[in-house]
């Protein structure tokens, strides 16, 4: 079977060198004899994965030892609640940028007041708001790095004096970013990291001492992870030691700035054909155009010839492109793993209308 090209926005695609390292762990996993998926979390062979993930998260970002680097379970979606669980004493502030930033702000206006300093759901999300001002005197500032749904991205991140927590789900480790700008960052793994099954966490330690006057549950308490290496119960054995070998991949070819060059390169690839086309248009705002998540449609005039493009986008054995029900169109999802030959053939079939 020739390749398909996935463009899938997540699970998405993944290092090669990923699956057949793990493959051959879930039959012998370092050499003990029995399958990764059979083994004891707390046995030494494990305990090596977990803190060689770590490590692999620390390298690549930079990560410096005032901040505890988590993986937990729940997705980005239990991060929503768990935040303001365990910092909003009496108010935070958001932004609302897209479909799961407003999620974040639903679950924490559950636990006190949310401020919500700029929006841009009236224009459906189709740009990053930018001039806004961040409350002196809320607990934490909450936003998303890159809206998965939309196609936006932030290209500069706020200054910020409150403590500045991120949901960096669909583009962490794409990029290099400074760490130490904020206090706390989060991402379900499934977008760029590994599969789905495992949350990373990386927050700063002294945020454990920020904690709201309210009963936290243990399993909803940072601190309890920490202090445990992210062990206090059974860990996602296995989404963790995918995720390694995807990571190592990463850092075998240069790390998240080699990433950024390979990254820019492909959405550079689409956008250019997407603006040269007569038949297609982005749907957001030039300057916040995500690297991660292209979306587009076809110009009005052209609707009509959406069937034939996703025949012909079938027979390229182009994969996961249709958009989000809430855009429409098409979505091409770009993650680290995907070959700038996969961008180049959606380019293709793009450019068959053209003659
Ligand atoms: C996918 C996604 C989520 C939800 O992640 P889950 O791990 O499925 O809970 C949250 N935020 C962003 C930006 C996402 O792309």
């Amino acid at each position: 079977m020739s390749k398909v090209h996935n463009f899938s926005a997540g699970p998405s695609i993944l290092a090669q060198s990923a699956f057949e390292k793990s493959i051959q762990d879930i039959k012998d996993f370092a050499g003990t004899g029995l399958s990764i998926l059979e083994v004891s979390h707390r046995g030494k062979e494990f305990e090596k994965v977990m803190a060689e993930t770590e490590q692999l998260v620390r390298d690549l970002l930079n990560v410096s030892d005032a901040y505890d680097v988590l993986f937990l379970q729940g997705g980005a979606s239990t991060q929503f609640f768990q935040i303001p669980l365990n910092f909003l004493k009496t108010k935070a502030a958001y932004t609302d940028t897209g479909t799961w930033a407003n999620r974040a702000i639903v679950e924490a206006k559950g636990y006190g007041d949310v401020a919500v300093v700029a929006s841009s759901k009236d224009a459906n999300y189709q740009f990053i708001p930018k001039d806004y001002a961040i409350p002196a005197d809320a607990d934490y500032f909450h936003c998303t790095s890159n809206n998965t749904i939309y196609g936006t991205q932030i290209q500069e991140f706020p200054k910020c004096d409150i403590p500045l927590i991120c949901d960096m789900s669909s583009d962490i480790f794409s990029r290099p970013v400074n760490v130490n700008d904020f206090a706390m960052i989060y991402a379900g793994a499934q977008k760029n990291m590994g599969p789905a099954g495992v949350t990373l966490v990386i927050i700063r330690k002294d945020m454990h001492e920020k904690l709201a006057n309210r009963h936290i549950p243990t399993m909803m308490k940072y601190k309890i992870h920490a202090d445990n290496d992210s062990m206090y119960n059974t860990p996602p054995v296995f989404p963790i030691l995918v995720s390694k070998y995807n990571l190592e991949w990463v850092k075998e070819l240069g790390g998240v700035e080699a990433m950024a060059v390979r990254n820019g390169a492909k959405a550079d690839l689409l956008y250019n054909a997407i603006d040269a086309s007569p038949y297609f248009k982005g749907t957001t705002a030039v300057e916040d155009r995500s690297k991660m998540n292209v979306t587009f449609v076809f110009e009005k005039e052209y609707e009509h010839l959406a069937e034939k493009f996703d025949a012909a986008c079938k027979a390229a054995k182009l994969s996961g492109l249709k958009g989000h029900r809430s855009v429409g169109g098409y979505r091409a999802s770009l993650y680290n793993a995907l070959p700038i030959e996969s961008v180049q053939a959606l380019v293709d079939t793009m450019n068959q209308f053209n003659d």
